[in-house]
């Protein structure tokens, strides 16, 4: 994906990961959408500031137990959305936006069911976008997608990515 995206194509990546690996790969920040938000940094319940988790962990290898919120002594967790939370909604917003604008549109190993994730793929669809699925089993979109692939992503992807980077320089 990043290697597409430095070709000059716009790729946004809209990810439920919370590894950051697609940054580690390349991807600009600013490209990488976080929809369950993000295990490399804390969030404070109490009064929502952040920080890096390294400075946490830090912190906890120091010999603090359980290191509190520098701003209000609040307790701090990772900046990742909780089985049963909420997404963010700035967040969900802006993929909803992108996802509306996009051409192409690639679901890759998701099987697509739970929502309000799972639902981009239908938005996609509903604008326009061709809708590209590549998971190993079937997902509930796999009728309103123009392509479905079943093959491993490691090998799929790259084929893929590299046919469409050939089609849009060819437009
Ligand atoms: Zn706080």
């Amino acid at each position: 994906m990043a290697e597409l995206e430095r070709s000059g194509v716009p790729v946004r990546v809209i990810t439920q990961n919370v590894d950051g690996l697609h940054q580690r790969a390349g991807m600009p920040s600013r490209k990488v959408l976080e929809l369950h938000g993000t295990a490399r940094s804390v969030v404070c319940t109490k009064c929502h500031a952040r920080g890096p988790m390294e400075d946490a962990l830090a912190r906890v290898e120091a010999g603090e137990d359980d290191p509190p919120c520098l701003e209000c002594g609040g307790i701090l967790k990772s900046a990742t959305v909780m089985f049963g939370e909420r997404l963010d909604p700035v967040v969900l917003g802006e993929a909803v936006a992108i996802t509306k604008a996009c051409q192409v549109f690639i679901a890759v190993g998701t099987s697509l069911q739970v929502q309000p994730a799972a639902g981009l793929a239908g938005v996609a669809a509903d604008h326009g976008a061709r809708l590209i699925i590549v998971n190993a089993e079937p997902t509930p979109y796999d009728d309103r997608a123009d392509e479905v692939v079943r093959q491993p992503i490691g090998t799929a992807l790259p084929a893929l990515l590299g046919r469409l980077s050939a089609e849009s320089k060819e437009n």
